[in-house]
């Protein structure tokens, strides 16, 4: 690290600004394994990361409504070179355990800087350097860094506030109106009747745990979502276990079988919708019954893996309903009432507590202001080169991972990919790399972030405008495919005329 005097304030009040090789963006699950492979892959590179909530975590520090857990197996979701040996699905607490011995093990705290909120990021191409205003949280003090390179691992989603759509008499309501990504402390749920609306992951995971002390749940759903249910064990994990096999030996052995299967399990969801759609709506059968009306309330109206599908461990959100405990409506809001919810159907819903489980606030980079020369930066304008980079903005990497397979497959391989990238630029005397549209590219259509044919999650739908644009070849989309990217990305040509050097 050095400590250069800041190029505009140098004249009047000189204020040390920081340098760094690298400057990477978020403490979360993304950061913290980014900080791993450059300190084992570049061990040369100083690096800090700047984080604006008070620990690591960032989702799993963001979130804390009762029963918050992944949906993803923690295999996979783990990174490949820290064996998992927990349940498969963990909660909120195992996660941040989990990344706070790669924290410990790897040395990475001395690199973090907690309460560092970035609001800006500029790039000069005559310095060929970014420099990045940041503000801390605590003391509102400026600080700024400079950084030949940008790792950003912001997630996708703003973290300060929940996504809550407006209903109309929402002020008439005399209860209580609760975001899950802003669980309050103080609330009392005993003897409540609650409504949860949503049918995600966040709702079915929020239900069964809040479900035994309320006086009754109420999941309201304007459509069905498809879940998976099974127990949160890997049988192959665990008679590995028996047999004394090392704890990396099983990480690895029990991810190449789900990736496996996983693989096996997307193919057959393209090939045989409708016979997948059959066996995931039996599983619930199942549990609730022939005569529960399965067909209104668990049966959707699309393709399974257009969005994403949660898993439900021990099938508990079914045993609550089946329990009498909670109950479902597909129905859609009419209007908040002074006791709760009246539906288009014309049933009012009575309610204490009404939980918005409706989503996120898609956040592009952080809500942090780009520019480039002096020339303020919309990622809307650029096109991705495979999801990481973006036309135009050098130095520049953004993790976005997977939604079908574990997030942290990808932020893996892009590290892979990143640490690659420094070490030829490095090898070629490059100060910078930008990614370029090539002759052969000129012609090609750009298109949305994602297919919506493909998957369509309401935050992306909401603000697909803000994300770069796509084309129609595999070099500048995100395919969202790890079974393609994991030979794709190590095979990248650097040299290919789409990174433009200097
Ligand atoms: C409740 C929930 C459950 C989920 N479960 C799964 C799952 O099981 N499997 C799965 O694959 N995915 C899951 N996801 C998606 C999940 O968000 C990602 O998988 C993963 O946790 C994202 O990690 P990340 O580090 O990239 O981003 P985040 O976890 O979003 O962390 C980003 C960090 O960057 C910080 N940051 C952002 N902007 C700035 C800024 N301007 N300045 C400084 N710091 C900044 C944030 O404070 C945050 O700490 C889930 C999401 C939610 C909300």
């Amino acid at each position: 690290m050095n400590v250069l005097a800041n190029p505009d304030t140098a004249s009047s009040a000189p204020k040390p600004v920081e340098h760094f090789d690298v400057l990477i963006v978020g403490a979360g699950i993304s950061g913290i394994g980014s900080a791993y492979h450059l300190t084992q892959q570049m061990p040369d590179k100083s690096f800090v990361i700047l984080e604006t909530q008070e620990s690591f975590g960032g989702t799993w520090l963001t979130h804390k409504y009762p029963g918050i857990r992944s949906d993803s197996d923690l295999h996979t979701f783990g990174y490949r070179f820290k064996p998992w040996v927990g349940p498969p699905i963990a909660t909120s607490e195992e996660i941040k355990s989990y990344m706070g011995d790669v924290i410990a093990e790897n040395d990475l705290a001395r690199h973090i800087r907690y309460k560092h909120r970035i609001e800006r990021a500029s790039w000069s191409s005559a310095t060929n350097l970014w420099t990045v205003d940041a503000v801390r949280t605590d003391s509102g003090e400026p600080t700024t860094f400079t950084a030949n390179f940008l790792w950003m691992c912001q997630g996708y989603y703003r973290h300060s506030e929940g996504y809550t759509p407006e209903w109309p008499g929402m002020d008439k309501f005399k209860g209580r109106i609760v975001h899950p990504q802003r669980w309050p402390e103080d609330i009392a749920l005993k003897d409540k009747k609650v409504i949860v609306i949503g049918s995600g992951a966040t709702a079915a995971t929020l239900i069964p745990a809040i479900a035994g002390e309320c006086a009754h749940v109420t999941m309201l759903q304007r459509s069905p979502t498809y879940f998976r249910v099974g127990r949160n064990a890997i049988e192959l994990a665990e008679t590995l276990r028996q047999l004394q096999v090392k704890e990396d030996w099983i990480h690895e052995i029990v991810r190449r079988k789900i990736l496996f299967e996983q693989d096996a399990f997307t193919q057959r969801c393209l090939a045989e919708p409708e016979q997948v759609k059959k066996e995931l709506i039996s599983q619930i059968t199942a549990v609730l019954g022939p005569d529960y009306d399965v067909e209104k309330h668990f049966t959707p109206n699309y393709r399974p893996w257009r969005q994403r599908i949660a898993f439900i461990p021990d099938a508990d959100l079914f045993e609550g309903i089946k329990s009498g405990k909670a109950s479902v409506v597909t129905d859609e809001i009419d209007r908040f009432t002074e006791n709760g919810i009246l539906l288009k159907s014309g049933e009012e819903l009575e309610a204490d507590i009404i939980v918005t489980a409706t989503g996120f606030n898609l956040c592009v980079l952080g809500d942090i202001a780009f520019s480039i020369d002096g020339k303020p930066l919309n990622f809307g304008d650029t096109v991705t080169y495979r999801g990481m980079m973006f036309t135009g903005v050098p130095n520049l990497v953004w993790v976005f991972g997977y939604f079908r397979a574990s997030w942290t497959l990808r932020t893996d391989l892009v590290a892979d990919f990143v640490c690659r990238l420094l070490g030829h630029m490095k090898r070629k005397g490059a100060k910078k790399v930008v990614p370029a549209l090539r002759a052969e590219d000129h012609n090609m259509p750009l298109l949305s972030w994602i297919d919506p044919e493909n998957f369509n999650p309401g935050y992306m739908m909401r603000n697909m405008n803000l994300l770069p644009k796509r084309g129609d070849k595999p070099e500048w989309q995100h395919s969202q495919d790890y079974w393609a990217e994991k030979d794709e990305i190590p095979a990248i040509d650097l040299d290919d005329a789409a990174f433009v050097y200097d």
